[in-house]
């Protein structure tokens, strides 16, 4: 038997979360190459805020055990690259959404899903980074892939004391990037410093629609909020700078024009974790172990037990939670 967070639909559609105590038996099957994790600790990301309140539809199956990230030590095997003791961690490939997911002690998932728990990350420092760090690292990589360089000048950063945000402030600024944080959280400025920030300004700053093109002030930006915030950040990128969009928190639409990509050749690149090839995943992660200062994980993480995660999903949905939580499944 394991414990779970369990997802149900209630006879009026809503989505009702419990813990609940399942049977192994419960596990989803795999015809071959199933892997089964004995899981140590699971994470909240925006997504699963998304799966445990129904705030939408993100869940395609039910009943669901949500969560998209975990990490834990392999307890049986099928799969040829993977044997019993092997730690490894799981990200997306739609597990928590369409397969049951790591918000529970033991999970069920495909062995090309997993990646090795890189050496000098710890199995909670691996749920503090989650997917959140991952994509930040998926957006540091692509910034590096199209060339900008520290002395390319200004990384903006949107959505800075967001999971996402929060992890990239602290890369670029380790990685010798001069980072201007952007958030709706005043209050915040010292923690964003503390992770490297050289400026911190107000999301205001950028939250409504501007002129197609403004004054060039970006050399790369790392946006985790969409929508205005973004068509703002490509109308300031400097000549020839790149935009990656991985989130949005602020919206789903980007009411740009083509004005910065064809008279400032400025580049648009999207970052998705969920299907990124595992060779990407697994550079993504090394990066992780050798380029993100260990302090920052600290900074950025607080740890809650299996119970109080579904409290938190609701918060991260509001924006009022800093930095990631970390789920502790046998707390
Ligand atoms: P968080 O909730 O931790 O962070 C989002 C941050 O965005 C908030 O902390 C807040 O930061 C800011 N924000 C919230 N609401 C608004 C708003 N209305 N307008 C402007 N800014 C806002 O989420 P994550 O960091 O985990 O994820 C960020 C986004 O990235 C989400 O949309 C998520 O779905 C997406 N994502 C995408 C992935 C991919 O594969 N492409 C992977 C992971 C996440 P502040 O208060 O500092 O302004």
């Amino acid at each position: 038997m394991f414990r779970a967070i369990y997802l149900e639909k209630s006879p009026d559609n809503a989505t009702v979360a419990t813990l609940k105590e399942l049977d192994d038996d419960a596990l989803p099957v795999f015809e071959s190459g199933g892997v089964t994790v004995d899981v140590a600790y699971s994470t909240i990301n925006y997504k699963d805020g998304l799966a445990i309140t129904g705030k939408s539809p993100v869940v395609r199956k039910w009943p669901m055990v949500p969560g998209i990230d975990f990490v834990g030590t392999v307890s049986a095997s099928d799969h040829a690259l993977w044997k019993t003791g092997d730690r490894v961690i799981l990200n997306g490939w739609g597990v928590g959404e369409s397969h049951w997911g790591g918000l529970a002690q033991r999970a069920r998932v495909s062995g090309d899903w997993l990646v090795r728990l890189p050496e000098g990350i710890e199995p909670a420092q691996a749920m503090s980074i989650g997917t959140a760090g991952y994509t930040a690292m998926l957006c540091v990589l692509a910034l590096e892939a199209q060339g900008v360089k520290p002395d390319a000048g200004e990384i903006l950063v949107t959505g800075a004391t967001g999971g996402v945000g929060s992890f990239a402030v602290a890369l670029l600024a380790k990685l010798g990037y001069r980072v201007v944080a952007s958030t709706g959280k005043d209050a915040e400025k010292p923690f964003l410093e503390a992770l490297g920030a050289a400026e911190v300004i107000d999301r205001a700053t950028l939250a409504s629609a501007g002129k197609p093109l403004q004054k060039e002030r970006w050399a790369g930006v790392v946006d985790a909020v969409g929508s205005h915030t973004l068509a703002n950040a490509c109308a300031a990128t400097k000549y020839g700078g790149t935009v990656t969009a991985c989130g949005l928190a602020q919206g789903m639409d980007l009411p740009t024009s083509v004005a910065p990509f064809i008279l400032r050749a400025v580049k648009l690149i999207g970052v998705d974790s969920v299907m990124a090839p595992r060779a990407l995943r697994e550079q993504a992660w090394a990066r992780l172990a050798t380029d993100l200062p260990r302090g920052a994980i600290d900074r950025i993480a607080k740890t809650v037990g299996l119970a109080e995660a579904i409290e938190a999903a609701g918060q991260i949905l509001t924006g009022s939670i800093r930095g990631r939580v970390v789920v502790d499944v046998h707390r």
